[in-house]
């Protein structure tokens, strides 16, 4: 059945002489595509299948087994962030990022805040943010949602003093005893990266002191609760730090 598809490569593997096997996230999950020929200096498809290429592409679907690619189109080039090293480091792990949550969550939102995101990282707007954003929103697809409404240890709403990545939440002055103290700014900023809808954004005034502190935050509440270990991540880590 031809088919046509949206979707980012994620992955290319070389398959024999000539041809490459790639894998492409789209908003329904991973489609394993095989492009005959795509290695040759020839090939039409050849430079629609590198990795990180984002378009349509006309496949010849196969339920079970790798399906096969006949001719594609670039949607966005992305052309500031593939210019950049930080940059596709950035993409790489929001990519690597998205296809493993949607492992676990095969919801269309994964894929479509990710090509949000991506858009506003090409346009200029600060990468560690909109990742931060990103990185936020995801956590109730993984079934591990900060709790934004109540103090995470006894559910009171009064007296939020911190957010502490270990309890999972906000702690108030009666349950707190050595925690780390964000200040107020930090704490509304990590609310409104979680509500605010990334495709509105459109600048973005934030202190580097609390856009780091809020990364910070986020990487030590990952590591506690997601699971997730992901190479691309800690090569950022090390390009960022
Ligand atoms: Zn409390």
């Amino acid at each position: 059945m031809l088919k046509k598809v949206e979707g980012i490569i994620i992955s290319e593997t070389n398959f024999g002489e000539t041809s490459k096997i790639i894998n492409l996230l789209t908003d329904d999950g991973i489609i394993g595509i095989m492009a005959k020929g795509a290695k040759s200096i020839k090939s039409p498809l050849r430079s629609y299948t590198l990795s990180l290429t984002y378009g349509e592409f006309n496949i010849y679907y196969h339920e079970d087994k790798l399906s096969t690619l006949k001719s594609a189109d670039v949607i966005n080039e992305f052309k500031n962030i593939k210019k950049d090293i930080t940059l596709i480091s950035y993409m790489t792990y929001l990519c690597d990022l998205a296809s493993q949550v949607m492992k676990q969550n095969q919801n269309k939102d994964i894929y479509n805040l990710l090509i949000s995101s991506l858009k506003k990282i090409d346009n200029g707007l600060n990468p560690m943010i909109i990742t931060n954003i990103y990185e936020i929103k995801l956590l109730d697809y993984l079934g591990v949602g900060i709790n934004f409404s109540e103090c995470a240890k006894c559910g009171s709403m009064k007296n939020i003093i911190t957010i502490d990545p270990d309890a999972g939440g906000y702690i108030c002055q009666n349950c707190y005893t050595d925690e780390v103290i964000y200040e107020e700014k930090v704490l509304k900023m990590l609310k409104m990266y979680y509500l605010v809808e990334i495709d509105s954004i459109s600048d973005l005034k934030i202190s580097d002191s609390v856009i780091y502190a809020i990364n910070n935050f986020i990487n030590i509440y990952y590591d506690s609760y997601t699971g997730l270990y992901l190479k691309s991540k800690k090569f950022l880590e090390e390009m960022t730090s």
